[in-house]
């Protein structure tokens, strides 16, 4: 991963830190309410709090949980922006959706992956188009949140930027509608203001929008959603360099042409084309696509394809 994306912090999604969490304390339910609360946690000290509690009650847990790093599960140590989001539902919901997908072919898992994209695409897009306030349904409904909990909080300003906010339990916070921070640290990791800074705007008139980042409007999203993904165009009118004429697929594959195919030889785990095009249609039928399109994938130049090159991504 370091390799791959060296400047992105590898964080854990909450949900499955927890499942192998089950595994380091079996049966007990209080550690695993006091790991949320320490993750969910806005504040360093807080997290630490939930850890030392951790800590009194299970020694090997404490251990896992510092051991995997705190940075990677912790919403308050994580050095880059989680945004709240603790779980992976993105990739989630992406591996849900192809999970009989994976079994195909590389070629074939691919073409599903795009088809997936163009429909995923063209949904949100259709979705996003509609929206008419500045900030996306899921940002309104988060200030909206804040908004009702703001009503009972007073303000006394610092300077021009620099606000304190008396909360109803008489707890004080301070704003800096400048740097964008308030020291709940809600409005910091969030991107979205807080109670606290909603009070604040409406103290100064400052509209709550620009204080939410840009990622949470909807034009960010009509954007993000606006490039089309198209089909593949036909074989004929691809343009590919002399080394992508031998097709690698990431099974145990070996044989000859078609029309040899009977010459060639296999050992065990290996696949003959037509054993691979098997697998392929009875994956497919179940996905509903046409017995043609598998073989288009397979064999976009079979004419070309001397042999499938023997590849076995475990070696
Ligand atoms: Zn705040």
């Amino acid at each position: 991963m370091r390799n791959v994306y060296p400047i992105v912090p590898h964080c854990i999604c909450y949900y499955h830190m927890k499942q192998n969490l089950k595994k380091e304390a079996p049966k007990c339910g209080d550690i695993l309410q006091l790991y949320k609360l320490a993750a969910y946690s806005y504040k360093t000290k807080v997290c630490d709090k939930y850890l030392t509690d951790i800590s009194n009650i299970h020694c090997r847990a404490f251990d896992y949980l510092v051991d995997v790093c705190v940075e990677r599960w912790s919403l308050a140590y994580c050095p880059e922006k989680r945004y709240g989001f603790m779980t992976t539902n993105i990739a989630e919901a992406i591996n849900s959706a192809a999970k009989e997908a994976r079994k195909l072919p590389i070629t074939a898992l691919v073409e599903f992956l795009r088809d997936l994209m163009q429909k995923w695409f063209h949904d949100r897009r259709k979705a996003a188009n509609k929206g008419s306030s500045i900030l996306t349904d899921f940002a309104l409904e988060h200030v909206k949140s804040n908004q009702e909990k703001s009503q009972l909080c007073v303000v006394q300003p610092i300077d021009y930027t620099k606000y304190v906010v008396k909360d109803n339990e008489g707890k004080v916070w301070t704003v800096d509608l400048e740097s964008r921070t308030c020291t709940c640290h809600k409005f910091d990791l969030d991107m979205l203001p807080c109670a606290h800074a909603i009070t604040v705007c409406r103290h100064t008139r400052v509209l709550k929008e620009r204080l939410c980042s840009d990622y949470f409007t909807t034009q960010w999203l009509q954007t993000t959603y606006a490039p089309s993904i198209h089909q593949v165009p036909h074989p004929s009118s691809w343009v590919l360099p002399e080394h992508v004429w031998v097709l690698q697929i990431p099974l145990k594959v070996r044989c000859g042409s078609f029309e040899g195919e009977h010459n060639c030889k296999k050992d065990e785990g290996e696949y003959t084309v037509s054993e691979v095009l098997l697998k392929a249609f009875s994956s497919f039928s179940s996905l509903g696509t046409s017995a043609g399109t598998i073989f288009s994938l397979l064999t976009p130049h079979s004419e070309r394809i001397p042999y499938v090159t023997v590849w076995d991504p475990l070696q």
